[in-house]
């Protein structure tokens, strides 16, 4: 392979990090094909779903003012519901980001003197804002829905016994984030999610059970719908959107739930029945059914990462060896220094923007400067290949996405040379 090796050398890769890489790859050899057998189901799944509902062309040409009628949009809704086993689905340009996915299931489903409990712990940060644990305009909390929350115990496993304890008549909502998102917790398994499920319907049948699917989307065979949930949200620009979707977000889940964030997001009354879907249907469709292997790529990436860095002696979560339930890879670099030159290589790998030098900067709600990089097809794009990290201890940077997995390697021995050049790594070899 000396051609693949010239190849990276263009890039500024040197021998001993490409050697590095190749052996590394060597070894997830039985873990990359069982992503590529998740894939390959996952395909199939959507697949059917699409043949099921009888895909045509003419369902992506659109509609414009009002939407009435549009059967592309709700084909695809179709879609997405068969997709994930759900009674209906809510898929919109509308919907502008994951944020909005979820508050929208909040508020729709929730009603003054209503609870929502958490059980897996503080939710992301921007829904700190939605719920009103932070005080802000507009939240649940002004609208007298309070807010209960059980963390998840040492070890990550839910806390049942402070489930039980939580749970009142109040509560109508209890939402889990599947994703442990930027914190260091594990991520949560659908089969995990499907027991406490049960658990909390065992006490009360009629709460109605959400999940916070962002990241999640294609990472196992089932999904958080197949073991009882009833409703669960995430955002196209992620997972489901395979790259391609340029906005947008969706709730999937029983007839009701779906129904009440409908009427929130256009009006009661209207609710599905509104909704131009302009000119990116094709998009909604097309990410949709590469969704599976887009995933795959960024799960190859994340681990591949994993086992690099672990290997240079840092710590990473998940480890190299551990199950996969999001794409989101957490690196401790342990110095400032660390943390940019990883970013660097990063956005020094993207196909837009790849002559950007990312600095830190103090971004609106952080607590310390942040350093990004990004060189997305579609801004802030999160399945592409994309890296972030706040400066300050344990300077940890969190990595996640890659359209496909050969980008994403490239994105990681890059970010590796960056670290290499500064003298801040040594390889294990
Ligand atoms: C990304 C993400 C969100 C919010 O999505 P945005 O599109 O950034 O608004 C919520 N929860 C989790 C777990 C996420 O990863």
């Amino acid at each position: 392979m000396e051609s693949l090796k010239n190849m990276y050398e263009e890039f500024g890769i040197c021998d001993a990090i490409y050697e590095f890489g190749q052996k590394t790859e060597e070894k997830l050899k039985a873990r990359f094909d069982a992503i590529d057998k998740n894939a390959e189901y996952n395909q199939l799944k959507v697949l059917h779903a699409m043949q099921k509902n009888r895909v045509c062309a003419e369902h992506f040409s659109g509609s414009t003012g009002y939407g009435y009628n549009d059967d592309g949009r709700d084909t695809l809704e179709k879609v997405y519901a068969d997709t994930f086993h759900t009674e209906d689905a809510l898929v919109r340009p509308q919907i502008t980001c994951g944020t909005h996915a979820i508050a929208l299931a909040l508020f729709s489903n929730l009603r003054p003197g209503d609870e929502l409990l958490s059980i897996a712990g503080k939710p992301y940060d921007t829904l700190e804002e939605v719920i009103g644990i932070r005080p802000s305009r507009g939240s649940l909390a002004e609208y007298g829905v309070s807010y209960a929350q059980v963390d998840l115990k040492e070890d990550g496993s839910f806390d049942f016994d402070g489930i039980r304890n939580a749970i009142n008549e109040r509560t109508k909502v209890v939402t889990i984030q599947r994703s442990k998102g930027y914190q260091t917790r594990p991520t949560l398994s659908v089969a995990k999610i499907g027991e406490a499920v049960a658990f909390v319907k065992n006490i009360r049948e009629n709460i109605i059970c959400m999940v916070d699917n962002c990241y999640g989307e294609f990472t196992e065979l089932s999904e958080p719908t197949d073991v009882g949930v009833d409703m669960m949200a995430g955002s196209l620009i992620k997972n489901p959107g395979g790259g391609l979707a340029p906005v947008g977000g969706y709730i999937v889940g029983k007839k009701e739930c779906v129904e009440n964030a409908a009427c929130r997001l256009t009006s009661p009354g209207l609710a599905k029945e509104v909704g131009a879907s302009l000119g990116i249907l094709n998009s909604f469709y097309q990410g949709f059914f590469l969704a599976p292997t887009v995933t795959a790529g960024a799960l190859k990436g994340a681990i591949f990462a994993a086992n690099i860095y672990e290997a240079c002696g840092f710590p990473v979560v998940p480890n190299g060896s551990e199950s996969r339930h999001d794409i989101i890879q957490a690196v401790e670099l342990g110095t400032a220094e660390g943390v940019i030159a990883f970013c660097r290589g990063i956005q020094a790998a993207a196909p837009v923007d790849s002559y950007v030098t990312p600095e830190p900067w103090a971004m609106p709600g952080y607590d310390s400067d942040v350093i990004m990089a990004a060189g997305a097809f579609v801004q802030g794009s999160s399945i592409e290949l994309s890296a972030d990290g706040p400066i300050k201890p344990p300077y940890a940077v969190y990595f996640q996405g890659g359209l496909t997995w050969q980008h994403a390697k490239l994105g990681i021995l890059m970010s590796l040379q960056k670290l290499y050049d500064a003298d801040l790594v040594r390889l294990p070899l």
